[in-house]
């Protein structure tokens, strides 16, 4: 992408394109007439394109023309209902699952959509589009429902033909337009037990060719190729060449033909490593294909009916006793209907305990280590004399032989007595064999807990009965820890999938500022929340030391809290300051430590620390403020109730008049307060009503004039086109109030105090000028927060409680005013205050 295009990207939508060009979301902007503006490459790849340049070199229509728009029940959605385009025309984001149908492979992919419209800098408004490729994530979820469904299905019901008729439902037409099953008889042939279309008119065609043209004596059918082989067979694209090919006759190809079918699959059933059957699927319909990835699911499905048959046969097997058949079909529904680890093995050792074992341990496999996690025992005694057995096992030197074959090899191990063998190998795991005596195992089994080739973890069954166990019981248990570890598997498959995905989608929505430093102390991630905090851009920093983003850094660092994330929980986290451009920040902030990194999590506490120092600042003025008249009062009255001293009458006077004035000094700050804290919460309101404005600084001026100090020069300037208008007069009053007693106050050598009323079309300014102590520029804003003075320490002797511009600034803003202070240290400053005319 070329420099321009980032510029204009930056300048229609204001988003920085560097990163939106390295996320692995799909990025698109467009206008309201449709027209793609700028896509990153990932958006392109979506759709099928190479490049982001490709994609945007291509006309929409043609564009458009290649997939099947779909909604999340699978209806025709059309461009116009595309989050984009409704972005727009409602003026808010939108979000929306769409399921593209690629035309020419018939694939299906699934995004899910987030529009927003966004208006760049010309006032020309654009929608951004964020799309999220969740096809995977879809068909995870879809084929884990699939799973969980039919493994309850099969372990609910012995009477095999009705269930498995049942999963051939579940299939079609999710995973399917149709599917059949096949079980090989025992002389080597295949007898159809499901047959099953999403479309009654073509179930029958199926049913004809299967009739006319069945696999039995046919050993290039594909059902017969497979239960051969026990090889899946997947053919991706059954066009006509395929199906002439396929075809034994004119006949079969017309059956064919009237099918229809575009792609099929072929697994065997598999039982203990034995073909018993076929499961074969099809589409047609949906003109959906079959890929590599679909195998894997067809067989995890084949392996649940399979064993679902094979719980059937055993069934009806003589020399089998029903309980242990009820036993695996309980099991089996336990396993299936939790998608938490932990819960699944409890159920393990409620469901063995007591009917096939007095004593059951369940283990997982943990860095080479194995872990009880669950335990049970028949006799509440003995479980709680378990309680206090080791918890982990691991060879200590050599492994013995019975971790070799149980957890290295993954097979299970049969001691139907305890010989001194065993013994010797279990105290060679760390086992206390003395109370390992007292629980009072004599016949044992282990079985492992295995899933795709790997040994999660054992399953160990003891009963007090020497000889107790044999080869059937053997086989039981490894039945019962296939089910388990099926169970477990799709537990950890859930867990991934929900996590991968919480963790991206909170990332970036969090309120916390998360970042990632690797061990160089280079930045690898650096989320949206990260930026609003420090004001630096994730493409400013991601990839750089932060050391040289922010140079402070180094220092920080050493203070913040860091914990080992293996140790769970967060740090407590720390306020720190840290200065990025210029800007003083206080962070509240933690670090958890990974393999490879630290994550700091942060949150911007700088305004609660001023509040905080705001909050002393008060203290500290106020009660300054209060105690100063306060004892000028207190020291007249004391003057006063003198018996001892005579006083003159104009003694007597004057401090009486200091009690007065005090006292109104002192309402005056208490009035302040009040005033102030009324402002902040909202409660005062503005009333306009005729008045004059020179007459309202007529008034200000003559109370002034009241108490003048010596040096001090008042005078009043106002324009001759100022005229009765709509103002409130007692607000006004108040500020101006404020502001001639600041001018006089902050001019302690006195000077002129001027102040002046001029109009423009539709405002009227006052200006109060004086030529006294001046503000430097720096302080221009400050001086109207709360609290806030240029000399708290009071180095030329004037007071004040840093509130009376605070509530001139609240007043003006009510009247949708503004005010400001133009000045200089040593020139005297002026105070404007600008109102709009109604
Ligand atoms: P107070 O006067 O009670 O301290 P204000 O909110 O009225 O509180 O003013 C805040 C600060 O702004 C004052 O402490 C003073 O330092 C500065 N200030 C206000 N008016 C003037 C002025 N006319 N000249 C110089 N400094 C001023």
């Amino acid at each position: 992408m070329s420099v321009d295009e980032d510029e204009q990207l930056e300048a229609t939508s204001g988003f920085p394109a560097a990163i939106l060009a390295a996320v692995e979301d799909g990025i698109t902007v467009q206008d309201a007439e449709g027209r793609l503006l700028w896509a990153n490459d990932a958006a392109a790849r979506l759709i099928g394109f190479e490049s982001a340049p490709d994609f945007l070199a291509a006309d929409v229509t043609d564009v458009l023309s290649r997939f099947e728009l779909l909604d999340e029940q699978r209806r025709p959605l059309t461009p116009e209902q595309l989050p984009g385009r409704l972005a727009l025309l409602e003026g808010r984001g939108q979000e929306r699952i769409v399921c593209y149908r690629i035309l020419a492979t018939a694939e299906e992919r699934w995004s899910s959509i987030r529009a927003l419209p966004v208006e760049g800098e010309d006032g020309r408004v654009v929608a951004v589009n964020v799309i999220r490729d969740i096809t995977e994530q879809r068909r995870a979820a879809e084929q884990i429902r699939l799973l969980a469904d039919a493994s309850e299905l099969l372990v609910s019901s012995l009477d095999f033909e009705l269930t498995i008729g049942a999963i051939g439902g579940m299939l079609v037409p999710t995973f399917a337009d149709y599917a059949l099953i096949d079980l090989l008889r025992p002389d080597g042939s295949l007898e159809q037990v499901v047959l099953r279309h999403v479309d009654p008119e073509r179930e029958a065609v199926l049913r004809e060719i299967r009739a006319r043209y069945p696999p039995d004596g046919n050993p290039d059918h594909p059902a017969s190729v497979v239960a051969a082989s026990g090889a899946p067979l997947l053919i991706e694209t059954a066009d006509d060449p395929e199906l002439r090919r396929a075809a034994r006759d004119d006949e079969h190809l017309a059956l064919y033909r009237r099918l229809e079918p575009s792609s099929y699959l072929v697994v065997p059933l598999m039982a203990r490593s034995r073909t018993i059957g076929t499961l074969s699927l099809g589409m047609g319909e949906s003109h959906r294909r079959y890929h590599d990835a679909d195998v894997a699911f067809a067989q995890e499905v084949a392996g649940r009916i399979a064993l679902g048959v094979e719980n059937s046969r055993l069934y009806a097997e003589a020399g089998h006793s029903l309980d242990r058949l009820r036993l695996l079909s309980e099991a089996g529904e336990l396993f299936a209907s939790s998608f938490d680890r932990d819960r699944i093995l409890a159920r393990v050792s409620r469901v063995v305990v007591p009917r096939i074992a007095d004593a059951c341990n369940i283990y997982l496999l943990e860095d080479g280590v194995l872990r009880r996690v669950a335990h049970a025992h028949a006799d509440p005694g003995l479980e709680r004399l378990m309680d206090e057995m080791t918890g982990s096992y691991m060879p200590n030197g050599d492994a013995p032989a019975l971790w070799q074959q149980v957890v290295v090899e993954g097979e299970g191990m049969l001691a139907s007595t305890l010989t001194p063998e065993l013994g010797a190998d279990l105290a060679g795991l760390g086992l206390d064999l003395e109370l390992f005596e007292r629980v009072g195992s004599r016949s044992m089994m282990f079985v492992p807990f295995v899933s795709r080739g790997e040994v999660l973890g054992v399953l160990t069954l003891g009963s007090s009965e020497p000889g107790h166990y044999d080869e059937t019981d053997l086989e039981l248990a490894r039945e019962l820890a296939r089910r388990a570890s099926a169970a477990l598997d799709n537990a950890r498959l859930l867990a991934d999938l929900e996590q991968r995905a919480e963790t991206a989608r909170a990332l970036e929505f969090v309120a916390d500022g998360v970042f990632l430093l690797d061990d160089g102390g280079v930045v690898r991630l650096w989320n949206p929340a990260a930026e609003g905090i420090t004001g630096l851009r994730g493409a400013e920093v991601v990839g750089r030391r932060l050391e040289d983003a922010i140079p402070g850094w180094g220092d920080v660092e050493r203070l913040v809290p860091v914990t080992e994330s293996r140790h769970g929980g967060g740090a407590r986290a720390e306020t720190v300051p840290i200065e990025i451009r210029g800007r003083e920040l206080w962070l509240s902030i933690s670090g958890v430590a990974f393999g490879d990194g630290i994550v700091y999590a942060c949150r911007d506490v700088t305004e609660e620390r001023a509040v905080e120092r705001l909050k002393s600042d008060f203290v500290s003025t106020v009660s300054h403020e209060l105690r100063t008249p306060l004892a000028a009062i207190y020291g007249a009255a004391m003057t006063l109730k003198r018996e001892d001293v005579p006083l003159s009458l104009d003694q007597r006077d004057g401090m009486l008049g200091v009690v007065a004035s005090e006292s109104e000094r002192l309402a005056r700050i208490v009035n302040d307060i009040l005033l102030a804290s009324r402002l902040d919460s909202g409660v005062v309101g503005v009333s306009l009503e005729h008045a004059d404005p020179v007459e309202v600084a007529q008034a200000v001026l003559a109370a002034a004039e009241a108490h003048l100090p010596e040096g001090i020069r008042l005078s009043l300037r106002a324009a001759e086109d100022i005229a009765p208008v709509r103002i409130d007069a007692d607000k006004v009053r108040q500020v101006l109030v404020n502001l001639v007693e600041n001018a006089i106050k902050y001019s302690p050598d006195g000077g002129a105090v001027s102040l002046e009323l001029e109009r423009s079309r539709d405002r009227l300014r006052f200006l109060v000028r004086d030529e006294g102590l001046g503000i430097p520029a720096s302080e221009f804003g400050r001086i109207f927060e709360k609290f806030y003075r240029l000399d708290p320490d009071l180095a030329r002797g004037v007071g004040g409680t840093g509130l009376g511009l605070y509530i001139c600034r609240e007043i003006v803003r009510r009247m949708d005013g503004r005010i400001w202070v133009e000045s200089a240290p040593g020139s005297g400053s002026t105070f404007v205050v600008e109102l709009p005319l109604v």
